[in-house]
């Protein structure tokens, strides 16, 4: 977080949840619950356990009741919510704070708050930013329970349109706003893949997170500039900074309706190259952001957020009742699930993951499903059960050699064998394909593909481990760099391996999602693009300003190149003739 002090203004930056700018008044809103420290007598702690009892039971009364009462106009929050009460009954806060209680014969509130701090050291082990998010989870139902204990909650009113500000928000306090009147959200706390980030996303509502200690720097009535678009917010705004963001807020307002019209057209070229364009999703939730935003499908469904953030890993049936929603949902497109890249520092449930000194080269994606077996053939089974009911794809994540996928292949063999016994339908032939982010996988990419229906690149992992350079270590951020020649080399090698073996060869890294990379991978012959849903409409604009014949030039020319630079430059030149509108400007 940084904070630059200025005279008449200050600003602030976070990091940017949800696009566009907003221009209003603050209401600070106190989420917080706040409670005692008591020691009690042995003989009142039945009595303590009860009345902790009782608002367990009364929150999860009350989430259900949010639940259905916004499942059928919102129909997408109702699976966060039931993450919520899942981590309500699963009992590892709830237990774990009666046997404090007991054994230190403190107040509930007390106790749930040791057991909330147990569970923060275990999380605060991990480095995956997506993973580590999830403890808000616990923390915002362990917050219900506490303001339960405390008494009944108000539902935050407003009577005009205003910027939200907390130190976080649950989804069910969002839910249980007004959503008409509210222009934005503000947080000390979170990251870009927090549940207020999605929800705010998914309505389409500018958000800035992460913002350290905002709620102590505003008070209720304080005007500010919210601008989800750069991350930064500022506070008292002088007359001039205003003036630029009220024009600004103009030409982006324009600038979406705009660019919205393209979500539903077709993504083809000028010169009649078909791309397939598609959304990569978390969660369930975000399917109606995917379909909103004219994906064709999900061309990557991170699976593994459904093993987080409970002691036990989710059963077969769950995950095939998810899958199958999943299915259902997009039909008649294609869904491509990748099975869990877990193990490293994502670690599922009660699954015994080992201390690893360095977590991106120890077991994780596929090295740690073939290890733990079980846990792969149950999630095996519910999607080759799903798969007979829709168009699905199976993925797997970080294949490194031919050996590792031909185990792969075996297990779900395996796995089909044991579904025939049980009498249960599944989809026969469901395509399989590898994520390519491993040097060694470019390298045998020929191998590889004579094995699978289709290749999917994931450059966010490919660049990092072809460039050694760790994607979340901020002190060698600068040299992550998506138009290395190495990076791109690689790039081509892996379509032409594909399109020998005529598969299709997608991308899912967060380079397909970013308009100045369009051509050069184009160019480079990638036939599917998989990037967040909000970045689709643009590209889509952009792929059908564009002719497939240039930027085959364009790519054969910069293969030739030896560094980013000389890349870069002639990328430069190439996006500013050929979309003069769009890139006027040098990169
Ligand atoms: C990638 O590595 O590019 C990718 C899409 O996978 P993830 O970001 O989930 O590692
Ligand atoms: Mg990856």
């Amino acid at each position: 977080m940084n904070i630059k002090q200025c005279e008449k203004t200050c600003e602030v930056s976070g990091l940017k949840a949800s696009p566009g700018i907003v221009i209003g008044r603050v209401v600070v809103v106190d989420n917080c619950a706040t409670w005692q420290r008591i020691r009690l007598l042995r003989e009142e702690i039945p009595p303590e356990i009860l009345r902790f009892k009782v608002a367990i039971a009364r929150t999860e009364h009350q989430l259900m009741n949010i639940r259905d009462q916004f499942t059928e106009h919102l129909p997408d929050y109702s699976s966060i919510i039931n993450s919520h009460i899942l981590i309500l009954k699963d009992g590892m806060i709830s237990n774990q704070t009666v046997k404090i209680m007991e054994k230190e014969l403190i107040n509930a509130e007390w106790a749930l708050d040791k057991a909330l701090q147990a569970v923060e050291v275990r999380f605060a082990r991990l480095t995956d930013p997506y993973i580590k998010e999830r403890f808000n989870d616990i923390r915002h139902v362990v917050e219900r329970i506490y303001r339960l204990l405390g008494g009944e909650e108000k539902v935050e009113e407003f009577a005009e349109k205003v910027i939200l500000v907390a130190r976080d928000f649950s989804p069910e306090d969002t839910l249980r706003m007004n959503q008409d009147r509210i222009l934005g959200f503000m947080t000390d706390i979170g990251g870009i893949t927090s549940h207020t980030a999605i929800v705010a996303r998914t309505l389409g509502i500018p958000a800035v997170v992460g913002l350290g200690n905002i709620t102590g720097q505003v008070t209720t009535g304080d005007l500010v500039i919210l601008d989800g678009n750069s991350g930064r917010v500022f506070l008292h705004p002088t007359a001039d900074k205003l003036n630029f963001y009220r024009e600004n807020q103009i030409r982006q307002k324009r600038f979406s309706e705009q660019i919205n019209f393209y979500a539903h057209l077709p993504s083809e070229t000028i010169d009649g190259l078909q791309i397939q364009v598609k959304a990569n999703i978390e969660i369930i939730d975000e399917v109606a952001l995917a379909v909103k935003h004219g994906a064709f499908g999900i061309g990557l469904f991170r699976s593994e957020f459904y093993y987080l953030g409970s002691t036990e890993p989710p059963s077969e049936d769950l995950l095939f009742e998810l899958y199958h929603q999943l299915l259902t949902r997009l039909a008649p497109f294609p869904v491509t699930i990748r099975t869990f890249d877990l193990g490293g520092d994502k670690i599922a449930g009660n699954v015994s993951s080992p201390d690893e000194k360095n977590p991106a080269l120890g077991l994780r994606a596929i090295r740690f499903s073939l290890q733990e077996g079980n846990l792969f053939k149950t999630q095996l089974r519910a999607l080759l059960r799903a798969g007979f009911h829709g168009h699905l794809r199976i993925l797997f994540p970080m294949i490194s050699s031919l050996e590792e996928l031909l185990q792969a292949k075996e297990v779900m063999e395996e796995v089909k064998e044991g579904l025939r016994r049980d009498g249960l339908p599944f989809g026969e032939d469901i395509e399989v394909g590898i994520m390519i982010e491993v040097p060694s996988a470019v390298a045998v990419a020929d191998e590889l593909a004579r094995e699978v229906d289709f290749f999917s690149i994931g450059t966010n992992d490919l660049i990092q481990y072809a460039l050694a350079i760790d994607r979340g270590n901020e002190n060698v951020a600068h040299m992550y760099e998506p138009l290395h020649p190495a990076v791109l080399r690689m790039i081509s090698q892996v379509v032409e391996s594909g399109h020998k073996m005529g598969i299709d060869v997608g991308l899912c890294g967060e380079m397909a999602g970013d308009v100045t990379y369009l051509p050069l991978l184009l160019g480079l012959g990638i036939d599917e693009l998989s990037m967040h849903p909000l970045a689709i409409p643009y590209i889509k604009k952009m792929i059908r300003s564009s002719k497939a014949g240039d930027m085959d030039q364009l790519a054969r020319e910069t293969l030739t190149f030896s560094t980013a630079a000389e890349i870069r430059n002639h990328l430069s030149n190439y996006l500013s003739d050929k979309y003069p509108d769009e890139f006027g400007s040098p990169l």
